[in-house]
This record gives structure tokens, C-alpha cells and sequence, in this order.
């Protein structure tokens, strides 16, 4: 390989993006001869505020962190995730939780789910949720983590996120990585230095007229992308037309209503509200399109379904479904919201700057910044755009809802490419197909497909091979294992306190 070792790494922004690099490469890569690390922020830009929920690869960031568990989600305020509830998304009145982890269990080497349609078939109509420990437990309010020691068990299947304070997740991160050596600088970048020649980035001057230069330059400057998109001029791929949805409207409140491991989102005429109860308090948001709402409407509909007291002024967002056209340009590579954003519907942007952090580790340059790298590394980047872009849509494209404008201008949208061929062949055949390494796997294709009403045409044939009565007998008996292993599970709340990872009564009353 040519070019020499990169010994400058400069990360312009402090928001989730930035922190989450600063405190992944540096352990990493912290031991590297001359290698170092500087983090530039600016307190009084600031940072979005939200992302709060997760999914279960966040897991392996932690691991590769080496967090302790209990800590990270007492610092946090954290609450555990077991999937997302979706109310009023198919129609008014109904609802389906898209778990974590599986459905049932696989029998005679076909997927649970060709049995569960052919019960159907017999007229057993019972819903996929009662075939999932996550979406059964998240319903009652129960958590306790998945059982690894006994593959056999119900309960190792179980899988698991968490929801937590955006705010102190990045200040939690913050100490570790100057803990590993991470240096950081509080200005505001006022230009970005480029070499006259080559058009590489050199360095980024601040207000005070400070330079601070380097080799590397991570841009996690959010929705500005400032070093990507403003000074290399890499252009925006815009989805809007698939996901119209360009605002939000974010406040937290006082703990109320149900307490359950489950982000819920609630579909609304012009788009949907999330709900994430944290030990401390709720975090709320209005994601909604302009086009068909106003800011002041919008405001209200989500003040009006709290389930507490409001606990500071709403936080207004605005942004644009889609990404950059090339991740990584030149020296600069772009993680969080400055390489691009998808709505929070299936909680994936943190998601996207873990994975941009390990593809960054797998691609990490020389000086020489090899133009094969970097192509690939821009290649899966924009893969895993793709792939989430095309999950969201289907919850869209899949309501029967036609009660406003934007529903029914969802309804009939023209599925991407992607997405069609998905659901095409489950409505042939009820086979549900996952291209590549993609982020969602088949139970999750199956759970929004299912949950929107997506009608199969059919199953496998080798469903067949169980008779009628044992397919019966079969389905009765993995509901009742997924419903006695419910059953024996503790609460979250008993669960925190068990593990040490709850915030006693005066810190709540703090938040
Ligand atoms: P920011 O938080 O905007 O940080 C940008 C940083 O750059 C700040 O530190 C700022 O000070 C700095 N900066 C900018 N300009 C300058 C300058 N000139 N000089 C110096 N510093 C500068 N993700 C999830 O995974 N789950 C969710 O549930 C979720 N919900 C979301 C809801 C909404 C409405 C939105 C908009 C996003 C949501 N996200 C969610 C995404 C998540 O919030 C972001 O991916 C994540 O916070 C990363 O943001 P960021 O660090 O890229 O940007």
C-alpha cells in the first residue's frame, strides 16, 4: 500500500455522530504511534437534540467500547427496547409491534411463518405478535436479557435495544474518548482550508483565527455538512418524492402512561408521532410533511397527545429525506447527519454512524487515500441508505389509510425497485426475501408486511408436510411457550433496579 500512516484525525462536530467516532476510532485505533485524535465542536451551534431510540446492533458499539452495561444505562437514563409499536399505521384502531429477534421457530428447514400461514389456511387467525417473546414482553412490560446459556430456551432468541437521553449519551461518550486520549477544541469553524493543488482538506480555522490542521477530517457537522457537502461540494440525493416527510417537532414530558420496552410510533394524517419513555421522562416527536400540515398544527396535534407535562419548548426541525452523493471525498468522510438523514421512523440514523465508523476502520487510509477504498467505501455507504430507504417506504406504501391528502398520496407512491420486487413475491408466493447483507433481516421485512396487511399469496409447499391437526397442535404450543416465558420474566422496572441500571427518586426528580 502507498502513502504513509495517517498521524492527524480531526472530527468537526460533538454532536452523537461526532462523539460516537471519537470514542470508537480512538479505541481502536488509540494505540497507534503518533496517531491522534482532535475534536472540534462549537457550544453554541449545538447539536439536534434528539435521537433517542435504537436497534439491537448498538449492542456491538458498546461491546467494542467495553461499556458496562449497567453504567451505560444508569449515565443515560436509558430504558430497554424491544421493539416498536405501530398504532393507527395499517388503519385506525390497529396496531403491530415490529420485534426484535424472531417469530416462532423454524420447523422441517422452512421459515415459522409459512406454518403460521397455513394455520390461516385452517383458521387459526392469531397474530404474529403472540409468536414473539419481544413483542409479547414489550406489550406487558416486561424485560430481562436474552438467555445465551441455553440456546434451547425461548428466551435466547430474545433481542434488545435501548432507548436513551441523546444529550447525556453524547457526554457519556465524550468522557471516554478524552479518557482515551481524544483532544477536544470548543470554537466555531469559520472557513475550511483546502490545499490549492490537490483540493484536500488541510485544516479548519476558527473564530479566534486558530487553525487546526490535519490529514484526516471526519465531518459529523450535521445537517450543515459543512466539510462534505458546503466546501467539497458533494451533491445531495434527495428521496423526497418516497418519504415527503421534512419536518419534525420534538419535546419531552413527565413520565405517564404505559411503562414498556417499546418505542411506539403513531401514524397521524400527515405523518406520525414517536414515543420514547426513558427512565426520566418521555421524548416526543411530530415528523410530519409540509406540504401537507402546517408548523402550527403540527405543534398542536403533538401537545395534544402527551402523556405529561411538557418539560421544555418544542424543538423544530427541518430536513430532507436522503444523502450525500458520495460519503467519503478527498481526506473527508462524512458520519451522522452531514452524510445524510432517513426519518426516525425504524430509529436507524445512529445506526448508520456505527456502521460508517466500521467501515471506516475496515477502509482506514494512508495518506495516499486510495481511490478503491474509497469507492467502496462510498458503495456500501450508499447501499445502506438504499436498503433502509426502501423498509420505510413500505410502511407508507402498505396503509389502507385514505382519510388525508398525504395518505393517500403514500398509497400511491410507486414503490423503489427494491421494495416492488420484495413485495411481489410475497404477495405470489409468501416468501420473504432479503437481498445481501441488508440491515433488516426477514423477520423484520415480515412483521411491517404483515403488520400493514400485506395479503401472501400462499406458502411454502413443504408446509404442507405437517397435517392439519399437528400444524393445529404445533402453533397452540409455540403461543404457549412464548406466553409462560412472558410470564416469567420480571419487569423493566424490577429489572433496572435488579442490574443496577436505575436512576434512583432524586435524580428522576432532577431530569
Ligand atoms: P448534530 O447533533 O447536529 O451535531 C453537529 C455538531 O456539529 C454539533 O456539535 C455542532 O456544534 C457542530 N458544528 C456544526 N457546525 C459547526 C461549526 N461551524 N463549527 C464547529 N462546530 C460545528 N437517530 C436514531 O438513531 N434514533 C432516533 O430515534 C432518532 N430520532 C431522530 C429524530 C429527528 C427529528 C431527527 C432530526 C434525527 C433523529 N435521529 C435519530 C438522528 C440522530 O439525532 C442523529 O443521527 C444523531 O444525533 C447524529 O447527529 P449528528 O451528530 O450528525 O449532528
Amino acid at each position: 500500500m502507498s502513502g504513509e500512516p495517517i498521524r492527524k484525525v480531526i472530527i468537526v462536530g460533538g454532536g452523537t455522530a461526532g462523539w460516537m467516532a471519537a470514542a470508537g476510532l480512538s479505541k481502536v485505533l488509540g494505540g497507534f504511534p503518533g496517531l491522534s485524535f482532535t475534536l472540534v465542536e462549537s457550544e453554541a451551534i449545538g447539536t439536534v437534540g434528539v435521537g433517542e431510540a435504537t436497534i439491537p446492533q448498538i449492542q456491538a458499539f458498546n461491546a467494542m467500547l467495553e461499556l458496562d452495561e449497567a453504567e451505560f444505562v444508569r449515565e443515560t437514563r436509558a430504558t430497554y427496547k424491544l421493539g416498536i409499536e405501530f398504532v393507527d399505521w395499517l388503519r385506525k384502531g390497529h396496531s403491530y409491534v415490529h420485534p426484535f429477534g424472531t417469530y416462532g421457530v423454524d420447523m422441517l428447514g422452512i421459515e415459522f411463518h409459512h406454518f403460521w400461514l397455513r394455520g390461516h389456511d385452517l383458521g387459526d387467525d392469531t397474530k404474529l405478535d403472540a409468536y414473539s417473546i419481544a413483542a409479547m414482553a414489550g406489550k406487558a412490560g416486561k424485560y430481562m436479557p436474552p438467555d445465551r446459556s441455553n440456546p434451547n430456551s425461548p428466551l435466547s432468541k430474545l433481542g434488545y435495544a435501548f432507548q436513551f437521553d441523546a444529550g447525556r449519551y453524547a457526554r457519556y461518550l465524550r468522557a471516554r474518548a478524552e479518557q482515551q486520549g481524544v483532544e477536544r477544541v470548543e470554537g466555531r469553524v469559520v472557513e475550511v482550508c483546502q490545499d490549492g493543488a490537490s483540493g484536500l482538506v488541510t485544516g479548519v480555522r476558527l473564530e479566534n483565527g486558530e487553525v487546526v490542521e490535519g490529514e484526516l477530517f471526519i465531518d459529523c457537522s450535521g445537517f450543515r455538512s459543512l466539510l462534505l457537502g458546503q466546501t467539497l461540494g458533494v451533491g445531495f440525493t434527495d428521496w423526497s418524492k418516497w418519504l415527503p416527510c421534512d419536518r419534525a417537532v420534538a419535546i419531552p414530558c413527565e413520565l405517564g402512561g404505559e411503562k414498556v420496552p417499546l418505542t411506539r410510533s403513531t401514524a397521524r394524517p400527515a405523518g406520525w408521532q414517536w414515543r420514547i419513555p426513558l427512565q426520566h421522562r418521555i421524548g416526543n416527536g411530530h415528523v410530519y410533511s409540509s406540504a401537507h400540515m402546517d408548523d402550527t398544527m403540527a405543534e398542536e396535534l403533538l401537545l395534544a397527545n402527551l402523556d405529561g407535562k411538557p418539560l421544555a419548548e418544542p424543538n423544530r426541525l427541518r430536513f430532507a429525506a436522503g444523502h450525500r452523493q458520495r460519503a467519503w471525498e478527498k481526506n473527508v468522510v462524512a458520519l451522522g447527519l452531514a452524510g445524510g438523514f432517513l426519518e426516525p421512523l425504524e430509529s436507524t440514523a445512529i445506526h448508520l454512524v456505527q456502521a460508517g465508523i466500521a467501515r471506516l476502520l475496515t477502509f482506514w487510509p494512508t495518506t495516499a487515500f486510495g481511490r478503491k477504498e474509497i469507492d467502496r467505501f462510498n458503495r456500501e455507504s450508499e447501499q445502506d441508505y438504499i436498503d433502509i430507504r426502501d423498509f420505510l417506504v413500505l410502511h407508507y406504501k402498505a396503509s389502507e389509510r385514505d382519510d388525508s391528502e398525504f395518505w393517500r398520496y403514500c398509497r400511491a407512491l410507486d414503490p423503489p425497485e427494491g421494495l416492488a420486487e420484495k413485495l411481489e413475491m410475497f404477495e405470489s408466493s409468501g416468501r420473504v426475501i432479503r437481498d445481501h447483507n441488508e440491515l433488516f433481516t426477514e423477520t423484520s421485512w415480515l412483521s411491517v408486511m404483515a403488520g400493514q396487511g400485506i395479503k401472501p399469496g400462499g406458502y411454502h409447499p413443504a408446509a404442507l408436510l405437517l397435517d392439519d391437526a399437528e400444524t393445529r397442535r404445533r402453533l397452540i404450543h409455540i403461543r404457549d411457550v412464548v406466553a409462560s416465558a412472558v410470564s416469567q420474566m420480571p419487569t423493566q422496572d424490577d429489572f433496572l433496579s435488579r442490574s443496577g441500571g436505575a436512576i434512583d427518586r432524586q435524580e428522576r426528580l432532577r431530569a
